[in-house]
């Protein structure tokens, strides 16, 4: 094993989640009766560029083969699209005679808005069955995987980007140096790759380990990031901290030649210095608050169902798998996890198996608890669930410390 940006050697171990099953993979009733495959989920750090990242890569075509996550499910996640769409096409002047690119592009929640704007647009998504919801909002989207092959084949079509997006999928990339190289050969002379990943400070110091599974291979800090574009003649020219997932980094790279780099950068990167980006110590302290963590959900839990109380979840994502199977909550433990998402209503949280059902169900059932595993929207789930707070129910926010509210 080698590091995935800088292929070095030296990687410190930080973190192991054990041999778990894949995050994602709902499983349908009659899928209960086959054995489900778990992969080791070990955290490490290169000593090197500072790339934290897991060392399983499970391979794509087994991870992505039933994709059900769909960004326009979220409200939260179309709002914050709309609003970085109309900043982009006002300070970059884009019009008819633009392009937008943006690789995993989903269902077109983010190009939409472009689509709106008219500025032309260009989706990759390599989920089929996604890439055709784009398709039918009018976002043109090509199904394939990006890389430098694709990105160069689009090159000699004519296609050069005036904005690049990659909103969470840095993290998800097992070939990451031929994706950056894929941003240089796609982007105009004049583009600009704006990428928003989960930061790595965040999710040291807010305990967000049920972010550690195995689609997601990296965790960025600006450190490790500025590292990775240099190698592929990119420059960050700025940085921002935004409040989406608990806590992201939006960056903005361009050409080399033409990168005119903002204070933001170099304030950042002091910033990781100063609280030990490169040494051991910040990661030691996130493993201890894991285990805290841990071991409160399940006392919590437990004594709530000693007391006969009704304890139910919200939020059939990744997150929602990891923190179940991590603390080993199962059906004698949890009533139900309720999902938007149709797709995966009827099937069953993967390891632990507790089924999912439509949100509806929480307030007409006789949960008193609602345990929030996507914990990131919980305003959002609260809203929405008025008429179970109104007839007495409570929410459990599990991150960065237990909490009742
Ligand atoms: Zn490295």
């Amino acid at each position: 094993m080698t590091c995935r940006s800088c292929g070095g050697e030296d990687l410190a171990p930080i973190l192991s989640l054990g041999s778990m099953a894949l995050a994602n993979s709902y499983l349908r009733p009659e899928q209960l009766a086959d054995p489900e495959p778990t992969y080791p989920l070990d955290l490490v750090r290169c000593r090197a560029c500072q790339l934290v990242q897991i060392t399983c890569t499970v391979p794509p075509e087994i991870l992505f083969r039933d994709y059900l996550y769909l960004s326009s499910f979220s409200t939260t996640m179309l709002k914050h699209a709309e609003t970085l769409v109309t900043r982009l096409v006002a300070e970059r002047k884009l019009g008819p005679g633009s392009l937008a690119a943006e690789v995993a592009s989903n269902d077109g929640y983010l190009l939409q808005y472009y689509v709106k704007a008219g500025v032309p647009v260009l989706g990759i998504e390599p989920a089929r069955n996604v890439a055709a919801l784009a398709r039918e909002k009018g976002v043109r989207t090509v199904d394939e995987f990006f890389d430098a092959e694709l990105a160069a084949r689009l090159c000699d079509e004519g296609l050069a980007a005036d904005v690049i997006h990659a909103n969470n999928v840095l993290a998800h990339v097992a070939d990451l140096n031929g994706f950056v190289e894929g941003f240089r050969v796609l982007l105009g002379p004049e583009g600009v790759v704006v990428s928003e990943s989960p930061y790595l400070g965040e999710f040291l110091r807010h305990v967000e380990f049920d972010t550690i599974y195995h689609e997601h291979l990296c965790y960025y800090s600006l450190t490790a990031l500025v590292n990775l574009f240099r190698r592929h003649d990119l420059e960050i020219e700025h940085c921002e901290r935004i409040p989406i997932h608990g806590g992201s980094l939006r960056i903005f790279a361009r050409h080399k030649a033409v990168a005119r780099p903002t204070p933001d950068v170099a304030d950042l990167l002091a910033s990781e210095q100063a609280w030990g980006v490169d040494r051991d110590e910040p990661y030691r302290a996130f493993a201890a608050g894991v285990e805290q963590v841990k071991h409160d959900v399940v006392t919590l839990i437990r004594s709530l169902r000693a007391e006969g109380k009704t304890v139910a979840a919200y939020g059939a994502a990744a997150k929602g798998t990891v923190l179940l199977n991590a603390c080993g909550l199962g059906p004698a433990d949890l009533a139900f996890v309720c999902d938007k998402n149709p797709l995966k209503q009827g099937r069953v949280m993967p390891g632990v198996h507790v089924p999912i059902v439509a949100p509806e169900q929480l307030a007409a059932s006789t949960a008193d608890y609602c345990l929030i595993l996507a914990w990131n929207v919980a305003e959002e789930i609260k809203r929405e669930q008025a008429a179970f707070a109104a007839r007495g129910g409570k929410f459990i926010v599990p991150i960065p410390s237990v909490q009742i509210a």
